[in-house]
Parts: structure tokens; C-alpha cells; sequence
């Protein structure tokens, strides 16, 4: 029987897999959850002489159940091959006393490859399974690197167009010229005059007007979403948990059964949603450790059970978690109100009108899963510097983040379970940053300057997707206030 996934604000709202990313984000403003989570009945033994691909395919099949074996297979092997500069698609490396899980080897050097890479795929897939005549219209918000991992990911894809809105000022010089020279006719990319929880709430304004849907659906178009928000992304992010697990258990690192913890860099929650997911499989996992940067709204949710967002939004080195409205915390909120859709639906309404909600401490007591903590700027440029300093290995900043707030963990609890850490960028993504950290002399030198000088003390060589942008031509240009978002959406499809 397939698997149902339904509307963290409708318990009536269903759909299954394929249905739930083609629409993204269900009517109403809920989002697409499964209705259980399958168990991961096959030993860990048995994943540990697996592939990528092959552990993908285990994960993904439990949850994707509409899709066929031959289908899901075809997504998997056209996803995650030689785009992926290392055959084993990712990289475990043991530094400094834990695992880093390395998720930056696909085309646009951030995790979001891991997702997006699959992701048109498994929409395309999906498209033909429903009979959808439209075509798909993909906006997509980013706080600077779902934007070119979708881009990258949807170009040129017949029968989709693509629309990344991002914040003008608020992504990296790399990030923006990614970006802004994306090649394809299909590609569309604006920067707003806001920050990236602006182009998150603009984006699903628009996703969820009725009226915009219907005059779309008569011109021929419907929207779907590259965001965390589609249940389209976060499965496939499952399979690299179960697959760094049994990696560990066939290196001898860890022995069968044995719990490990897992750090993950958060913004949005998608990414630790995930290995919250995996753990709930039956995946042996312990604590899961929630780092934020400056914007800390997520640790001060753990610490008191009230959410926030009333605060200043601060623009760190770690860009792609300056995120006030983390989205897919409705998930686990859904989930920990006993699947109470209308109470669910009351908080999120709290958070929409007033800006913020307090859980009950019923509540409360199931999140003993997850361990909040942060890191502010020094500390994440700190824990850059010395890990370069003692192992000659180079973090980018978000990884840095997840670094130092390990380290608090470790001193908090004394826990010395095996760590696996999220390493979610490549260095030379926020190059001026990274070389800031490690000597502040650095700073008088261009980007790419940067660039070469971070290949010469890292041994690392310059990864492709910058190579690429070293002299390509900017190929979009526009830049709207928020206020306007929907106008350039029209504009673009001619309504
Ligand atoms: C998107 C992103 C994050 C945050 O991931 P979420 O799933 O939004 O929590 C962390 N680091 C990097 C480099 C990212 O691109």
C-alpha cells in the first residue's frame, strides 16, 4: 500500500509521494509530511557493502512508494553521477576528533546538490505519472545556495522554467556570481531589496493564492518548489545519513548498533530534519545537534520552548542560515502535537501574525532528541583558524558553525559518542570569509585572488564550479522590491 503523505494544517489534505512534489507546498500553506516513517528493515550490515546509489535507492523506496523500482532507479543513476567530483558521490573525513561528512562534491559545491541534483528528476517523474499537461514553473527563495544548486539542477529541462528569488545583500560574492551567470533559457534569477525570509514569505504568498493558481493553470503553468519545503528534497537527504552509518560500520569505525551523534548546520531545518528522519527509521543515532550562527532563534527555541522571530536579522559569514522563519520546524512541531493538524495550524498562525508561539511542555518533552546551541561570529571564525592551524584542513563558515557548537556540546555534556558533522559548503564558496579567518591580512585581495591563495595553503585545487565563473558573463541583471516579487513572476510568464 503506498505510503500517504499529508498537510501538517489539513489532516483531509493527502497525496502521495509524487503528487505531494509536484505541488510542493500543500492548499492551505501546510506541508507535506508522511503519514509514518518506514523502518529501515534491512541490517545495517547489509547497507554497509552498499554504494551511494544503491543505499539511495534502499531509503528513497520506502518513502517514495508510487514511484516504480525502474523509475526511482533511473532518477538515482542520472542524479548522482560523474557531475559528483568524487565517485563515492560524498566524503567522510576524520578530523580533529569527529566525522566530517563532506556534502559539497556536487556541481554548485554546497550540500543542496545532494537534493537538487535528484530533484528535477524526481519532478519530471512525477509530472508524467499525474498526466500533468502544464509546465512547471519552479520559484524557488534561497538564502544563496539553493538558488544555483536548482538552477543548476533545472536548466534547460524541458518542460519546467525556474525563478530563484535572493537577497541583493545578503549572499556571498561567489554565491551572486554563480548565480547571476546561470546559462539556460529556462533561467530566470532576481535579487530582492530584502532578506531571504522576505523572498521565503513572498514565495509562499504566492504559491498559496487560489486566484494566481487559476490563472496560471488557464495560461498553461503551475508552480512547484525547489525549496526544503518539498518533501521532494528532504528524502533524498535522508540517504546520506544511512549511508555515512554504514560507510563507519564498513570502515570498523563504529561497530553494529552502536549510537552516534549527528551536528548539522541548520537555517531552515530541513537538512537535520532529515537525519531526524533517519533516526526515526531506526537508524542508530543519539543526540542531534542543531548549530546555528548569530540568528539563534532555534536555540532559543530548544532552551525555552518559545520561538521568536521578533529579533534583528543579522548578516553573518554564514549566509545560508540567516534564516528568522525556520519552514520545516513545522514539521517536527506537527509531529510533536500528536499530528494535530489544527493545533499545528493555530501555532503557525501565532507565528504569522504575532511572530511567535510557545509549545506546551508536553511538547517539549519529546524534543529530548535534539541538543541547540550556536556560534557567534568569533567563535565560527575561531574554530576556522584552528582546525586549519592543527589539522591543515579548511572549513567553510557554515561548517565552522557546527564545529565550534560540537566543541560546546562536548564540554556541556562530556558525551564521546562517535560525531558526524554535516560539512555543508566547500571553502572556496565563501573564500573571502574562510581567508579572513584564518589571517586577517587577507582582507586588501580580490575574490579570486583569494581563490588561488586558498588552493595554495589547503592543497585543495580550485573546484570546477568556480573555475566556471572566473570570467563568465553576468547574465541577469534584475534586481525588485519585495513588495514586487509577484509582478516579476507575472512579467516573466507573460499573465
Ligand atoms: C542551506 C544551507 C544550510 C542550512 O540548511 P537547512 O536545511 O536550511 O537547515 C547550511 N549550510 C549551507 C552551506 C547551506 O547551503
Amino acid at each position: 500500500m503506498d505510503l500517504i503523505y499529508r498537510s501538517t494544517r489539513d489532516n483531509s489534505e493527502t497525496a502521495t509521494a509524487s503528487q505531494a512534489i509536484l505541488k510542493g507546498l500543500a492548499t492551505g500553506g501546510g506541508l507535506f509530511v508522511p503519514d509514518r516513517i518506514p523502518p529501515l528493515d534491512l541490517p545495517l550490515t547489509s547497507l554497509a557493502s552498499m554504494d551511494y546509489r544503491q543505499v539511495a535507492y534502499e531509503v528513497m523506496s520506502r518513502f517514495l512508494t508510487d514511484f516504480t523500482p525502474e523509475e526511482l532507479k533511473y532518477c538515482i543513476d542520472h542524479a548522482y553521477d560523474d557531475k559528483f567530483d568524487t565517485s563515492s558521490i560524498v566524503e567522510i573525513v576524520e578530523k580533529d576528533g569527529a566525522y566530517y561528512l563532506e556534502l559539497f562534491h556536487g556541481a554548485t559545491i554546497a550540500f543542496k546538490d545532494m537534493a537538487l541534483s535528484i530533484l528535477p528528476y524526481l519532478l519530471t517523474t512525477s509530472a508524467r505519472k499525474n498526466q500533468v499537461k502544464n509546465e512547471i514553473v519552479i520559484l524557488t527563495a534561497t538564502s544563496g545556495d539553493t538558488g544555483k544548486a536548482a538552477l543548476a539542477g533545472f536548466a534547460d529541462v524541458p518542460g519546467t522554467k525556474i525563478i530563484v528569488f535572493y537577497p541583493k545583500h545578503g549572499v556571498s560574492p561567489i554565491q551572486e556570481k554563480q548565480m547571476v551567470t546561470q546559462k539556460g533559457d529556462n533561467t530566470f534569477v532576481i535579487g530582492i531589496e530584502g532578506n531571504f525570509d522576505d523572498a521565503q514569505t513572498g514565495v509562499k504568498k504566492m504559491f498559496s493564492d487560489p486566484d494566481l493558481a487559476a490563472e496560471m493553470d488557464a495560461a498553461g503553468f503551475q508552480f512547484s518548489s525547489a525549496n526544503s519545503i518539498n518533501i521532494g528534497r528532504l528524502v533524498p537527504q535522508i540517504a546520506y545519513y544511512v549511508y555515512s552509518y554504514a560507510n563507519l560500520l564498513a570502515r570498523g569505525r563504529i561497530s553494529e548498533g552502536e549510537k552516534i551523534n549527528i551536528v548539522v548546520p541548520t537555517g531552515n531545518f530541513g537538512n537535520i530534519l532529515a537525519a531526524y528522519y533517519a533516526k526515526q527509521m531506526g537508524l542508530p543515532v543519539d543526540r542531534l545537534i542543531c548549530a546555528s550562527n548569530e540568528n539563534k532563534v532555534l536555540f532559543d527555541f530548544f532552551g525555552t520552548g518559545t520561538y521568536d522571530k521578533n529579533r534583528q536579522f543579522i548578516l553573518t559569514s554564514s549566509p545560508s542560515m540567516d534564516i528568522l522563519i525556520s519552514s520545516n520546524l513545522e514539521r517536527l512541531i506537527y509531529q510533536i502535537t500528536g499530528k494535530d493538524a489544527e493545533k499545528n495550524k493555530i501555532f503557525m498562525n501565532q507565528l504569522s501574525s504575532g511572530g511567535t508561539y510557545t509549545i506546551t511542555e508536553e511538547m517539549r518533552a519529546q524534543l529530548e532528541d535534539f541538543y541547540g546551541n550556536y556560534a557567534s561570529e568569533e567563535e565560527t571564525a575561531e574554530a576556522i583558524r584552528s582546525m586549519y592551524r592543527t589539522c591543515g584542513y579548511v572549513l567553510d563558515t557554515h561548517t565552522a558553525v557546527a564545529s565550534a557548537v560540537y566543541k560546546k556540546y562536548l564540554k556541556d555534556t562530556g558525551d564521546r559518542k562517535p560525531a558526524l558533522i554535516a560539512s555543508t559548503a566547500s571553502p572556496f564558496k565563501f573564500t573571502r570569509s574562510v581567508m579572513n579567518a584564518i589571517d586577517p591580512a587577507n582582507d586588501g585581495k580580490s575574490d579570486f585572488e583569494l581563490v588561488d591563495e586558498l588552493t595554495e595553503i589547503s592543497g585543495v585545487s580550485v573546484p570546477r564550479a568556480i573555475e566556471e565563473i572566473r570570467s563568465a558573463p553576468v547574465l541577469h541583471d534584475t534586481v525588485c522590491e519585495t513588495e514586487d516579487m509577484c509582478r516579476e513572476v507575472r512579467r516573466i510568464l507573460g499573465l
